[in-house]
C-alpha cells in the first residue's frame, strides 16, 4: 500500500525515561532527573533520569561483563551482523515514531527527521554487513615462523553524542562498535535524550545480549566526564564542540584512552561564475539552512566570485525570505526552531557581532515570535575574513558571503581557519574542481553538490575538526585493536 509520507505523524508517546544498564531499565543511584523540552514551544515534554558517576560505573561493569564473559564474548561475527540487521529492520518498522520523537525533542522538521531515519537504517545495515568481513592478514616473515594478525574489539567503548542528529550519531557510533564486537556505554546529549531511549528498547527487542548496549542520559560535566575518566573504558568516541573535545582529550590522557573526535567546522562553500547558478543557489541555500544551520558541515562561509556576486546574492536572499518556519511536526514546515534558548541566544549574539564589526545584513537577524526558539534565515554580505561571523562556528541559520576574484586567492582564504571538516566548490571547470579538491584542507570535499554523506564514505575532520574517521571501512580501524601472532614452525 502506498504510504502518505507527507502526513503529520501522531504525537509520540514517551515509553521510557530511565537508564538502560544490562538490558534493564533502572533509576539512577542518586535518583536525579532533568526536564527535556520541546524547542518549538519551550514546554516540558518529560522528566528524564539523570545519570552520574555511580551509574556510569554500573554501566561500565555491565559492559565489561558482556565483553569478557557473556554470550556476546563468544558470539560469532555473522550473528553479530544478524543482530544489527534486525535492529535496522526495527528502525524501519518504527521509523514514523522515531522521526516524530526526533522532531518533537530536537526541533528537526519531520521531513528531515524521516530522511535521518532512513540514513540510520542504512548505517546499521552497512555495518551489519561488515561484521564477518573484518579480517587479519598472514605476513611473510624471516625464519621459520607463521605470523598473522587478528583484529579484535578495542573493548568497552564510551560514546558521547550531540543533539543535532541524535539518532544518526547513535547509528554512526553503535554501527561500527558493535560490528567489531565492542560493548557500548552511550551518553546522549542532555537536550535530546528521548530518541536514544526508544532505540534502547528496540535494541533489546532485536536481541542484543545484556550489557552490550547501555544508555546513560545526563549532563556532560557529570555523566560524560565520568565516562571519560573511568579507568575501565578503553575508548571514547565523541561528537560535539571543539572546546569539549579539548577537555576530554586532557582527561582521557590520564588513562591513555583511545579517543576519536568529530567536531565542528566553518566550511567554505565556493561558487565560481562558471557554475550552473541554479544548482549553486539551491546548493548554497541547503548548505547553510539544512536543519537551521545546526550541522557541523554547514556551508557558513560562502565565497562567491565577484562577477556573479550581485545576482547570486539577490537570489539567495529571495529564497531565504520565502522559507517557511514553524511547527517542525507539520510536514509543510521548512525550518523548525533552534534546539534551545541557549543556542538561539548564541546565534543572535553573533548577529550583533556581525553588525558591530561592519558586515552588511541583507536579510534576517531576528528571533521569530516569542514562543519557541526560532531564528530567521540570515545573510550577511561583504564579510571580511577576520570578522567573528567568518571565523567562529555559529551553528545557526547565518551565512557569511565573502566575495573573491581568483582561484589561488579563494583556496588560501578557504584554508585560513582552524577547522577542516568539509568544503565545496561549484564550477564546470574540471581543472579548478580538482585543484581545489586537492588543496583544500578538509575531510570531505563536494564538487557541485553539498552535504552528500553516505554510510559508506569516510567522514571526519582535518585540523581542529577532529581526529579519526567515522563511516565506511575507515571507522573499523578505530574500533579494533591489531594483534600480531607469531608461531614457531618446526619444519
Ligand atoms: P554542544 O555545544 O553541541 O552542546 P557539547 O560538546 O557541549 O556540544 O556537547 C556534546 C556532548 O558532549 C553532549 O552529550 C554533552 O553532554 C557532552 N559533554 C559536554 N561536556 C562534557 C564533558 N566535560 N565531558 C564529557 N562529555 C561532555
Amino acid at each position: 500500500m502506498a504510504q502518505t509520507v507527507a502526513a503529520r505523524p501522531p504525537t509520540p508517546v514517551i515509553h521510557q525515561t530511565r537508564l538502560l544498564i544490562n538490558n534493564e531499565w533502572v533509576d539512577p543511584v542518586e535518583g536525579g532527573t532533568f526536564e527535556t523540552y520541546n524547542p518549538a514551544t519551550g514546554e516540558v515534554i518529560a522528566e528524564v533520569a539523570a545519570g552520574n558517576a555511580a551509574d556510569i560505573d554500573r554501566a561500565v561493569k555491565a559492559a565489561r561483563r558482556a565483553l569478557e564473559s557473556g554470550p556476546w564474548s563468544t558470539m560469532n561475527a555473522a550473528d553479530r551482523g544478524r543482530l544489527l540487521y534486525e535492529l535496522a529492520g526495527l528502525v524501519e518498522r518504527n521509523a514514523e515514531e522515531l522521526a516524530a520523537l526526533e522532531s518533537l525533542n530536537g526541533g528537526k522538521t519531520i521531513g528531515d527527521a524521516r530522511g535521518d531515519l532512513q540514513w540510520v537504517a542504512n548505517t546499521l545495515r552497512y555495518y551489519a554487513g561488515w561484521a564477518d568481513k573484518i579480517e587479519g592478514r598472514t605476513i611473510p616473515v624471516r625464519g621459520d615462523f607463521l605470523s598473522y594478525t587478528l583484529r579484535q574489539p578495542v573493548g568497552v567503548v564510551g560514546q558521547i553524542i550531540p543533539w543535532n542528529f541524535p539518532l544518526l550519531m547513535l547509528a554512526w557510533k553503535w554501527g561500527p562498535a558493535l560490528s567489531c564486537g565492542n560493548t557500548v556505554v552511550m551518553k546522549p546529549a542532555e537536550q535530546t535524550p528521548l530518541s536514544a531511549l526508544r532505540m534502547g528498547e528496540l535494541a533489546i527487542e532485536a536481541g542484543f545480549p545484556a550489557g552490550v548496549i547501555n544508555l546513560i542520559n545526563g549532563f556532560g560535566e557529570t555523566a560524560g566526564a565520568a565516562l571519560v575518566a573511568h579507568p575501565d573504558v578503553d575508548k571514547i568516541a565523541f561528537t560535539g564542540h571543539v572546546d569539549t573535545a579539548k577537555i576530554i582529550q586532557r582527561q582521557a590522557a590520564e588513562t591513555l584512552k583511545r579517543a576519536t573526535f568529530e567536531l565542528g567546522g566553518k566550511s567554505p562553500n565556493v561558487i565560481f561564475a562558471d557554475a550552473d547558478l541554479d544548482d549553486a543557489v539551491t546548493g548554497a541555500f541547503h548548505a547553510i539552512y539544512f536543519h537551521g544551520g545546526q550541522c557541523c558541515t554547514a556551508g557558513s562561509r560562502l565565497f562567491v566570485e565577484q562577477k556573479v556576486h550581485d545576482v547570486f546574492v539577490e537570489r539567495l536572499v529571495d529564497k531565504a525570505r520565502a522559507r517557511r518556519l514553524g511547527d517542525p511536526l507539520d510536514p509543510s514546515t521548512e525550518q523548525g526552531p533552534q534546539v534551545s534558548r541557549e543556542q538561539m541566544d548564541k546565534i543572535l549574539h553573533y548577529v550583533d557581532l556581525g553588525k558591530a564589526q561592519g558586515a552588511k545584513l541583507l536579510t534576517g537577524g531576528d528571533r521569530v515570535g516569542d514562543r519557541g526558539f526560532f531564528v530567521e534565515p540570515t545573510i550577511f554580505d561583504d564579510v571580511k575574513d577576520h570578522m567573528a561571523i567568518a571565523r567562529d562556528e555559529i551553528f545557526g541559520p547565518v551565512v557569511s558571503v565573502l566575495p573573491f576574484q581568483k582561484v589561488e586567492e579563494v583556496i588560501e582564504r578557504a584554508n585560513n581557519t582552524s577547522y577542516g571538516l568539509a568544503a565545496a566548490i561549484w564550477t564546470k571547470d574540471i581543472d579548478k574542481a580538482h585543484l581545489f579538491a586537492r588543496k583544500v584542507k578538509a575531510g570531505t570535499v563536494w564538487v557541485n553538490c553539498y552535504n552528500v554523506v553516505d554510510a559508506n564514505t569516510p567522514f571526519g575532520g582535518f585540523k581542529m575538526s577532529g581526529q579519526g574517521r567515522e563511516n565506511g571501512e575507515a571507522a573499523l580501524e578505530h574500533y579494533t585493536e591489531l594483534k600480531t601472532v607469531t608461531v614457531k614452525l618446526n619444519g
